[in-house]
């Protein structure tokens, strides 16, 4: 019989589980194969953990690994699909904003069709921030512009792949890490469903608009070197137009015997120059650095106890 194991990675979500489990409980129902349901906490400060345990003392099939601290949602699906031991690898949120009765269909799908993942994303961004939303559309169309991927607008991380798929991940062994982004990269046949937008079931986002910004970052940085190419677009416009200035400075002088008076336009010139400087800099630096982490091969995550151990 097939296994099935979901990936559920959780930070401060004590209130959400409970609400889970019963929206999941359902699916399983429905759904005659094996599951295992493996809960990543990720460093919760909350009572999350406890909750986990009491859920995998009662239910065989929940499974939990806890992180020492918080590493973060892409190191929590990392450690969800090295654990998994199922043949389909589903990942979805605690706060069922991934409604689960999609798993079914999705299952049917990858048994059925002939596609090697089936992923979702969201049809409207109704009920999400005015700003955040602004922020994120603008953000995709960037990222598509720019990138060598394509990342869908609106694309969750909520999916389910086979094996196959989940093994090619594990392969990209970097440790700054955008999901999406690895999972197109694969290049895996794909069928997207779409969903409209839901209200988190209980608890808070945890993400601030400060973390999104970070994160869009970290998607451009991961998956294109167009800041770099755009650093040497703006070195290449400033030396043009410094050319134009010196042949204005000479026509200037020479045929008119007008030389150049004022020292502000020298230091807008100067600070222009070197603000585009700083910031060819801070893209190079950037870039310096993800690749200082990355020859470091620090492990993405460590995990302190967990349900296998006992
Ligand atoms: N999450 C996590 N580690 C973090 C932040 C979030 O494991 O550092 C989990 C969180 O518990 C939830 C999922 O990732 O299950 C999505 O988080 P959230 O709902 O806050 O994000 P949003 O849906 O607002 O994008
Ligand atoms: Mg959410």
């Amino acid at each position: 019989m097939d296994l099935i194991s979901v990936i559920v990675p959780c930070y401060n979500e004590e209130e959400s589980i409970p609400l889970f489990c019963e929206e999941m409980h359902k699916v399983i129902k429905k759904v005659k194969v094996n599951w295992e349901i493996i809960f990543i906490n990720d460093g919760s400060t909350d009572n999350t953990l406890e909750v986990l345990k009491k859920l995998a003392s009662k239910y065989k099939r929940v499974k939990y690994f806890s992180f020492t601290r918080n590493f973060g949602k892409e190191a929590a699906i990392m450690a969800g699909i090295e654990k998994a031991k199922g043949n389909y690898i589903g990942l979805m949120d605690v706060d069922l904003q991934d409604p689960p009765q999609f798993l079914e269909d999705m299952y049917y799908i990858l048994k059925h069709e002939d596609y090697d993942c089936v992923r979702t994303r969201r049809a409207t961004r109704k009920g999400e921030a005015l700003f955040r939303s602004i922020f994120s559309k603008a953000f995709y169309k960037l990222i598509n512009k720019i990138c060598n991927v394509k990342i869908v607008d609106g694309a969750r991380d909520y999916c389910l792949m086979k094996r196959s798929v989940a093994s090619s991940i594990m392969d990209f062994k970097e440790v700054n890490r955008f999901f999406k982004g690895i999972v197109s990269y694969t290049g895996y046949k794909t069928k997207w469903l779409e969903f409209e937008n839901v209200e988190r079931a209980a608890g808070e986002t945890k993400w601030s608009l400060w973390q999104l910004f970070k994160y869009a970052m970290e998607a451009i940085f991961s998956f294109s070197v167009f800041p770099l190419i755009l650093a040497t677009i703006m070195g290449i416009i400033c030396f043009i137009l410094s050319l134009l200035f010196i042949v204005i400075i000479f026509i200037k002088t020479i045929i008119f015997s007008d030389p150049v008076s004022g020292w502000s336009s020298l230091a807008c010139i100067i600070l222009f120059c070197s603000g585009v400087q700083l910031f060819s800099l801070g893209i190079i630096g950037e870039y310096l650095a993800k690749t200082y982490y990355e020859t470091k091969k620090r492990p993405l995550y460590i995990i302190r106890e967990s349900s296998e151990e006992k």
